[in-house]
């Protein structure tokens, strides 16, 4: 498999007035070719952060150092015009909130034929509306609902549409965001289901984005766990959820949710408070005062992330001494 997406050493650095807020530190991560990689991490661990670097989507306030190579290129170094083509072409995002990404007062069909007619200038009208109407076939819509407009689909519906966008320019990359957090349990199953054939059908990278493991779990062929900014853990998919190495691993596998149990979905069983603010880190293990194994190095000692020759991972001292 070769390399579609590689971070090296990548840190990002929210500069604001009230001082740098260091979101992520120092991640190493690849998606092969194909490769769907999870990412897990409660709220405010640097998820969307890290996401963002993938096509130079961050804010000017955020500093990027390290390489983010998309196809062997730097894209935090690369001219606008390859930016503009690895947007959409190259890769392409679902992000959370469908609601607030569709515009309301436009139908779906024109929405998804923007990005096509963007690319492919030479296209008559009638080949990128078949085009439309493939793609919504795809995501499990019927073509007929292109004339619907946001507000007449439901939740699930519209982020369907949003993958059908994403799809619209044959990317070699999908980045999705959370894309079923605001879904019900049983709609974000069905969606998930529809991202998981379309991945295994046109064989495109993904890289999938929950707080929830078990979602994660069920999706990627890898995942790796986030924490204060940093990946804590990383290996494949099924290893990290059924036999995670790290504490913080541990507490976010334990935390699968019941159908209809919303607070579930946002908080891990178990593990009392917050992940901390990246502007105001514990010393040690960013992970050392919530963690329920921790002893007295961990608050003096920042682990490493250490891979083993079985292609995991884990950033924990407790796994250094094993
Ligand atoms: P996640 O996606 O895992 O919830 P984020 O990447 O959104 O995490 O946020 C990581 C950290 O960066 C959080 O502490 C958040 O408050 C901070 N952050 C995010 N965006 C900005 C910004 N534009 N300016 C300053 N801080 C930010
Ligand atoms: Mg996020």
């Amino acid at each position: 498999m070769s390399g579609l997406l590689e971070f090296e050493d990548v840190s990002v650095t929210y500069r604001t007035s009230g001082g740098d807020v260091p979101a992520v530190r120092g991640v190493s991560l690849s998606v092969a070719a194909g490769e769907v990689v999870g990412i897990a991490g409660e709220s405010g661990c640097g998820k969307s952060t890290l996401a963002a670097t993938i096509l130079r989507l961050q804010p000017p306030s955020a500093k990027v150092t390290g390489r983010v190579l998309f196809e062997g290129e730097d894209v935090q170094t690369m001219r606008w015009g390859d930016l503009r083509a690895l947007r959409w072409a190259g890769a392409s995002m679902v992000f959370q909130g469908a609601l607030h990404s569709l515009n309301p007062v436009q139908r779906v069909g024109a929405q998804i034929a923007e990005p096509i007619r963007l690319h492919e200038e030479s296209l008559s009208d009638s080949a990128v509306a078949r085009r439309v109407g493939e793609l919504l076939e795809q995501v499990g819509l019927p073509a007929a609902r292109a004339r619907a407009y946001p507000h007449q689909l439901s939740g699930g519906q519209r982020q369907r549409v949003m993958i059908a966008m994403a799809l619209a320019c044959g990317p070699r990359l999908i980045v999705a965001d959370e894309p079923t957090t605001a879904l019900d349990v049983m709609v974000q199953a069905q969606v998930l289901g529809v991202l998981r054939d379309l991945v295994r059908e046109f064989d495109v990278g993904l890289v999938m984005i929950s707080h929830d493991l078990s979602v994660l779990a069920d999706l990627c062929d890898r995942i790796a766990v986030m924490y204060a900014g940093r990946v804590v853990e990383q290996g494949p998919a099924g290893k990290v959820f059924t036999d995670p190495l790290h504490p913080y691993a541990a507490a976010l596998a334990a935390s699968f949710p019941h159908i209809g149990d919303m607070a579930a979905r946002y908080a891990p069983s178990g593990l009392p408070g917050d992940p901390p603010d990246p502007a105001d880190l514990p010393t040690g293990c960013s992970f050392h005062p919530r963690c329920p194994k921790r002893f007295g190095a961990c608050e003096t000692t920042d682990p490493q992330l250490r891979s083993d020759s079985a292609g995991r991972a884990a950033a924990c001292l407790l796994v250094e001494g094993r």
